[in-house]
């Protein structure tokens, strides 16, 4: 019998845009007879009051007719009907995944014949750790917390504890996601299941995982806050030099790492989008204080794509050439800054903001990316045209240098742009 516990009042709390979301599918549900479940990190956040809005329903009874008729109300849906499950998509952008609880039931014949709840019970105890294998039951009983392992207990403590010792080996993944949970919730693993990850790694089990998978979390980890406390850790469970025999951890390497930490947090917004490979940056990071063998054999591991691997190389190979050219005492003038960096991608300025120990290049390379690479003309290419620049490359070229003279401080105003196009229309 599980631990049940009303949380309808911490379901009320939930933003409206998700509520509705939540309400909508249950009700279709409830109409088709199905019973319907919240499951996974969002119940252990709305627990936590912690905003999350990755929604995973569960039900019991087949969910593929359910998301067919979300679907057939006009909503887009996809279907993975081998597995029973699928994504619905609201026009705001926001979406749910719903699935049908596994029905292990079936195939272990000596199973309690409580078959609904077992099968919810089944399809919970496949679950990592006893904080992300709770529910909260919508119908038919609205904002009932199904807590068949303990789960509510270790949020209380703070505690990740898988649900039975063959749990990491059955999916040594779970080591890293449980370091990264730990990290993002300031949890701890329990002392046996703490025990039971350090001897899945010296059993070799990570060695087993295929290197998309083991790239996937890795770079979940790197996308969380605070991935220095992650790696550390991994390093403390001996995860890190199992995944990564070349790349011993260095006191450089985590410093890096914390410089990138901090530069996030706290020039975060002023710095560019640095889109999907951002992450790279943070292992780079780690990577360029190795030798070059490991890094190599890191990226073969981690099966990394031809770009991701040159995002790297560049970061590895390319920052004594800019030390050299960014690196000066005298004062730099901006666009001669600007003429250095362009060219070079943001994941590897950002890597060697962190990497270098020169602070001047440290300085320039962030008063780069958060300030000088936004910097464009007032003037467009259109109004250039207008002003007698002839179409073609030339327009290019006069904008790019009209960039170099608003950052070199030569104009201010539209005013100022406009004559010193005019100015050096004779130069063409
Ligand atoms: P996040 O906030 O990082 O998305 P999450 O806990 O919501 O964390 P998901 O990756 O979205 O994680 O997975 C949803 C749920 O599926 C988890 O809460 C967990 O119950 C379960 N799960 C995911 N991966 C595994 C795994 N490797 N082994 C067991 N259960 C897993």
């Amino acid at each position: 019998v599980p631990w049940e516990e009303d949380v309808s009042a911490l379901l009320d709390r939930v933003p409206q845009e998700v509520a509705s979301k939540i309400r909508l599918v249950t009700d279709v549900g409830e109409g088709m007879g199905l019973k319907v479940f919240l499951v996974g990190g969002f119940v252990r956040d709305l627990l936590l009051g912690r905003p999350n809005e990755d929604v995973d329903m569960v039900c019991e009874g087949d969910a593929v007719p359910l998301l067919e008729r979300l679907s057939s109300m006009g909503l887009q849906v996809s279907i993975h009907r081998r597995y029973g499950t699928g994504t619905v998509r609201f026009p705001d952008g926001r979406k749910l995944d719903l699935a049908t609880a596994r029905r292990e039931f079936y195939e272990y014949p000596v199973a309690q014949p409580k078959v609904q709840m077992d099968s919810l019970k089944h399809d919970l105890y496949r679950r990592d750790f006893s904080v992300n294998a709770m529910a909260v039951s919508l119908s038919p009983r609205w904002g009932m917390l199904v807590d068949y392992f303990g789960g509510r207990g270790d949020l209380n403590r703070g505690q990740l504890r898988v649900l039975h010792n063959l749990s990491f080996v059955e999916d040594p993944t779970r080591i890293l996601r449980g370091v990264r949970l730990e990290g993002r919730l300031g949890f701890r693993m329990s002392q046996d299941t703490e025990r039971l990850a350090a001897s899945c790694v010296k059993g070799g089990m990570l060695s087993l995982l295929s290197g998309p998978k083991l790239r996937s979390e890795l770079e979940l980890i790197f996308r969380e806050r605070n991935p220095i406390w992650a790696v550390d850790r991994l390093c403390g469970l001996g995860a890190w030099d199992a995944m990564f025999p070349g790349v011993p951890l260095s006191i450089d390497g985590l410093r890096a790492l914390r410089k990138l930490d901090v530069f996030v947090r706290r020039l975060g917004r002023d710095l560019p989008p640095l889109g999907e490979e951002s992450w790279l940056a943070f292992l780079g990071a780690l990577l360029y204080f190795g030798n070059p063998w490991g890094g190599r054999s890191a990226m073969d591991r981690l099966s990394l794509s031809q770009k991701e691997r040159g995002v790297l190389e560049a970061i590895l190979n390319g920052l004594g050439t800019l030390e050299t050219a960014i690196g000066g005492k005298g004062d730099i003038r901006w666009s001669s800054l600007c003429r250095a960096l362009d060219g070079v991608n943001r994941v590897v300025l950002f890597a060697w903001a962190g990497i270098t120990s020169r602070w001047r290049v440290r300085r320039r390379i962030l008063l780069y990316l958060t300030r000088l690479c936004k910097v464009s003309p007032m003037l467009s290419g259109r109004d250039l045209i207008d002003l007698g620049v002839p179409k073609g490359p030339a327009v290019g070229a006069m904008l790019s240098r009209l960039r170099f003279a608003r950052l070199d401080g030569e104009v201010d105003t539209l005013e100022d742009e406009r004559a010193w196009v005019l100015k050096r229309l004779g130069d063409l």
